[in-house]
């Protein structure tokens, strides 16, 4: 008997016919006589929906009781699908983050999960149960709840089959596996039968949303091989494994996209030692991630400061900056959120150089101006305007020869 943990993202819990299909596919693996515990994420567009609606009472709502929205949106699948489950006539428990207790920091909206009481789990799977977690939720040291930031059932997913030493971890959603660019905008785009943690990391880092990158790391620190595949068929998904000899050694192996970013452009700033920190440090504080930075010298002693911020955290960085440019006097601040980050991906280019001006050119040909770069020994970001996303993931994924046949 395997001890079995499936995760079904939101599009394939995303209405109670979606369930019940989902709710066959739990059943069968336990009618195959396995254990199975079950991590759902809130019904596709539930999470939106909410983040939406706070976002119509206060521009920068507090975040402890943003956590206890956002996580109702879990509480109402796990619930449909113990009941589903128990309709067929087995016997299965729903448990929210506290009552699995998924212990985690207090950072709200990015909490990172500290701890797995895994025994509460384990006695209900002794009694028979299938149990159904709430994903992307946990609880911290007060009893408050907490939230794992977006895609975080994935990460609950993982760290659950890590705390109870599951024998497979499966990540059902709706694509067929991990492709070489996001299917859903690059038709090209290849199934790749495995892939390294590494390698996955990087691209989760940079966009590819089909896996959070915390659940990623996790995996990799704690050996859990993960299943990526699909919730509406049968076939193979794709592997996240150790690197390994006979994995495909190629240049670019990736090209991902991320609309999650927004830039800030602070402009005629006072061009002296120290400028840059007074900018940036307060927003370090404030938890927020700063990515690209970029200065261009103006005249007379004046710099343009620009970097980038999570989406979801531009209203609290402006009204930081607001303050700031006051203080030292300059000329304006400027929020831009239709920016994308476009990345090719590789460990094949610590030892190929030409990758940066073969971008470079690819998206020149297509008079796509370049916003921002970034780069790293394994990949390339640039910064262009969102409205050519699409055309940038395809263009690239043709010129690094990645597209099917
Ligand atoms: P779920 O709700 O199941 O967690 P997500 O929407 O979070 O699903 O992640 C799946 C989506 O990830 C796919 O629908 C696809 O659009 C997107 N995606 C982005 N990059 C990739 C990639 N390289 N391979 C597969 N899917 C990707
Ligand atoms: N429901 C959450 C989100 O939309 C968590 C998840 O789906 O993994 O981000
Ligand atoms: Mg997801």
């Amino acid at each position: 008997m395997a001890l079995i943990v499936q995760k079904y993202g939101g599009t394939s819990v995303g209405d109670t016919e979606r369930i019940r299909n989902v709710a066959g596919r739990i059943a069968r693996t336990r009618d195959a006589g396995n254990d199975v515990i079950v991590i759902l994420s809130a019904m596709s567009g539930v999470t939106d929906e909410l983040i939406s609606m706070a976002g119509k009472i206060a521009n920068t709502p507090d975040k402890r009781e943003m956590d206890v929205l956002l996580a109702t949106g879990e509480q109402t699948t796990v619930s449909l699908m113990a009941m589903t489950l128990q309709a067929m006539g087995y016997k299965a428990r729903s448990m929210l983050g506290y009552q699995a207790e998924i212990l985690t920091d207090s950072r709200y909206s990015k909490a990172r999960i500290l701890d797995i009481g895994a025994e509460r789990i384990k006695s209900l799977i002794a009694e028979g149960h299938i149990v159904i977690v709430a994903g992307f939720q946990g609880v911290d040291a007060s009893g408050d709840i907490t939230t794992l930031g977006r895609g975080g059932s994935d990460t609950s997913a993982v760290a659950v089959a890590a705390a109870l030493k599951a024998d497979q971890c499966e990540i059902y959603t709706d694509v067929d596996g991990i492709y070489t660019a996001d299917p859903n905008i690059c038709g090209k785009a290849r199934k790749l039968s495995r892939i390294s943690y590494d390698e996955m990391l990087e691209m989760a880092s940079l966009g590819a949303k089909v896996l959070q990158i915390r659940s990623v790391e996790f995996a990799k620190k704690y050996d859990v091989p993960l299943h990526v595949r699909s919730s509406f068929n049968e076939e193979e998904g794709t592997m996240v494994v150790h690197e390994d000899a006979n994995m495909e050694k190629v240049v670019v192996s990736g090209v991902t996209h991320s609309k999650n970013e927004a830039r800030i452009t602070l402009r005629k700033v006072p061009d002296m030692p120290g400028i840059a920190s007074r900018i940036l440090e307060p927003v370090a504080k404030a938890g927020i991630s700063v990515d690209m930075i970029i200065q261009n010298t103006r005249l007379s002693n004046m710099t343009d400061l620009t970097f980038t911020v999570p989406k979801p955290d531009l209203a609290a960085a402006l009204e930081i900056e607001e303050k700031i440019a006051e203080e030292i006097g300059a000329a304006e601040v400027l929020g831009d959120e239709n920016i994308a980050k476009i990345s090719v991906i590789g460990v094949g280019m610590r030892s190929h150089s030409g990758v940066a001006s073969k971008m470079f050119a690819t998206l020149a040909s297509e008079n796509i101006n370049i916003l921002l770069i970034s780069t790293s020994e394994i990949r390339i970001s640039c910064v262009i305007e969102e409205k050519y996303t699409e055309l940038a993931v395809r263009a690239l994924h043709s010129a690094f020869e990645l597209d099917s046949a």
